[in-house]
C-alpha cells in the first residue's frame, strides 16, 4: 500500500455536501467579492481566536505583506525573523523594501530561538533616538515568530524581549491555528498573542480553502483598519487612496468553504495529535526514541488541548537523506521543510551572510525529514511507516 505525506480526498467525501451547497448558492447569487460569507467567516475566526479583529485576505503572503504595508515598514527598516520557515515569512519583509534579519532557532522546537534574538538585539544592534537600529542603520521595527510545525513558540519570552526593546511583534500562524500556548497570563492561541497574527488557508494547511487564502488577526481596530483599507488598495472611500495597498481580498466562495470546515478543525487536530502519539509509541517501543531527535510537546505538561496541532510530524536524523530514500523505495511519502535555511537562498545573497551563520538552522535543513500525518491516516498505514522506519534502523 502506497502511504502518501497527505490525502485530503477523505476529508472531502466527508464535507462534499455541504461545500457543494455553499457553491451552488454562490454561483446563484453571484456574490463573489468580500459579501456575508467573507463577514461571518471572519466573525467566526475572531470567536475562535478568543478576540481580535479578523480580516480575510488572498493568502497567508498577503496576509503578511498587508501587515507590514499597514504598519508602513519599508525601506530604512529592519524586521527580525527565524532562518528557518517557509520563503514567505522573509520574501514579505523584502518586498516592501525592508531588510530581514535573521536569528537562530531552538534545535528542541525548532522555533525561533529567544535566547538567540536576545543576544542579537543586545549585541547586533543599539537605541538611537528612541528606536533600535542595527548595524547599517536601519531601523529595527518588529518580529515575525513563525509557530513551526503546529507549535508555538516560547512566545512569554519572545513578547518580553519585544517590549524590552520596543518592537512589535506579528505571528507568522500559518502552521498553527488553533494552537494554544501556556501564557503567564493565561491560555492564548497562535496569532492572538503579538500586534498581529496572520493564518494561511493553503489546501495542504490544517484549515485548508479551494485555492489560496488568508486571514490577518490584529490585536487593536486602529491596525485592522489599516489592514482592512490595505486590503483594497488603501482605499477609503471608493477611489480615494490613503496609503498604497493592494487587491488582497478573500473570496466569498473561499470563505463559505472555510466556514464549513471550520467547526471540524479541533477534531482534525485532535486526531493528527492521536497519530503523533502512535508514533512516539512505536518508536520509543521499537528503540528507535534514541536514534531519532522526536517532535518536542513543550506543552502538554500544562494540561492544554492544542498544545500542538502537528501540521507536519518532522523528525531529526543525521541519516536523513538515505532514511528518505529507503521509505521513497517503499512507497511512504516524507517531505523536507526546508531544505536551506532562508540565509543560504540564492535572493538573499545581497544580505551577506555566510555558512555557518546560523548552525541549528543549518543542521535542521540537513537533517529533518517531515513523516505521513493527517487526521483521516488509517492505522494499517501509519504502521507501515513505523516498519519501514524500524527496519532501516536495524
Ligand atoms: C504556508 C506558509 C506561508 C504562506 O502562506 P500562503 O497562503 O501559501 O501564501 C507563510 N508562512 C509559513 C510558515 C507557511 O507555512
Amino acid at each position: 500500500m502506497r502511504v502518501p505525506l497527505l490525502d485530503l480526498s477523505e476529508q472531502y467525501r466527508t464535507l462534499a455536501a455541504p461545500l457543494r451547497a455553499e457553491f451552488d448558492e454562490i454561483l446563484a447569487t453571484q456574490n463573489f467579492i468580500l459579501g456575508p460569507k467573507v463577514a461571518a467567516f471572519e466573525e467566526a475566526m475572531e470567536r475562535s481566536c478568543g478576540g481580535g479583529h479578523a480580516i480575510g485576505v488572498s493568502s497567508g503572503t498577503d496576509a503578511q505583506l498587508a501587515i507590514l504595508m499597514a504598519l508602513g515598514i519599508g525601506p530604512g527598516d529592519a524586521v527580525v525573523t527565524t532562518a528557518y520557515s517557509f520563503f514567505a515569512t522573509a520574501g514579505c519583509i523584502a518586498r516592501v523594501g525592508a531588510t530581514p534579519l535573521f536569528v537562530d532557532i531552538d534545535p528542541v522546537t525548532y522555533n525561533l530561538s529567544p535566547d538567540a534574538l536576545e543576544r542579537f538585539l543586545t549585541g547586533k544592534c543599539r537605541p538611537r533616538q528612541g528606536a533600535l537600529v542595527d548595524e547599517n542603520g536601519r531601523t529595527v521595527r518588529a518580529i515575525v515568530p513563525v509557530h513551526l510545525y503546529g507549535l508555538c513558540c516560547d512566545m512569554d519570552a519572545i513578547m518580553a524581549i519585544a517590549q524590552r526593546f520596543g518592537l512589535l511583534v506579528i505571528e507568522d500562524a500559518a502552521q498553527a491555528i488553533g494552537a494554544e500556548y501556556p501564557g503567564r497570563s493565561g491560555v492564548v492561541k497562535a496569532g492572538a498573542i503579538g500586534e498581529a497574527g496572520y493564518f494561511s488557508f493553503y489546501p495542504s494547511k490544517n484549515l485548508g480553502a479551494a485555492g489560496d487564502a488568508g486571514l490577518v488577526l490584529c490585536r487593536e481596530e486602529a491596525l485592522a483598519h489599516r489592514v482592512r483599507v490595505c486590503r483594497q488598495h488603501g482605499m477609503e472611500p471608493r477611489y480615494f487612496h490613503h496609503f498604497i495597498g493592494g487587491n488582497f481580498r478573500l473570496d466569498e466562495i473561499q470563505a463559505a468553504i472555510l466556514q464549513v470546515k471550520l467547526p471540524h478543525l479541533d477534531d482534525w487536530s485532535a486526531r493528527r495529535r492521536d497519530v503523533a502519539d502512535v508514533y512516539r509509541e512505536e518508536f520509543t517501543r521499537r528503540g528507535l526514541a534514541e536514534k531519532l531527535h522526536l517532535p518536542a510537546e513543550p506543552y502538554r505538561a500544562a494540561g492544554l488541548t492544542n498544545h500542538h496541532i502537528y501540521h507536519q510530524y518532522v523528525i531529526r536524523t543525521p541519516q536523513r537523506d538515505e532514511l528518505r530514500a529507503h521509505l521513497t523505495r517503499h512507497e511512504i511519502g516524507s517531505a523536507i521543510y526546508y531544505p536551506l535555511g532562508l540565509h543560504q537562498q540564492k535572493c538573499f545573497e545581497y544580505l551577506g551572510y555566510r555558512e555557518g551563520d546560523f548552525p541549528e538552522t543549518e543542521r535542521a535543513a540537513r537533517e529533518t525529514l517531515a513523516l505521513p500525518i493527517y487526521p483521516e491516516l488509517p492505522r494499517a498505514a501509519q504502521e507501515q511507516v513505523v516498519h519501514a522506519m524500524a527496519e532501516f534502523f536495524a
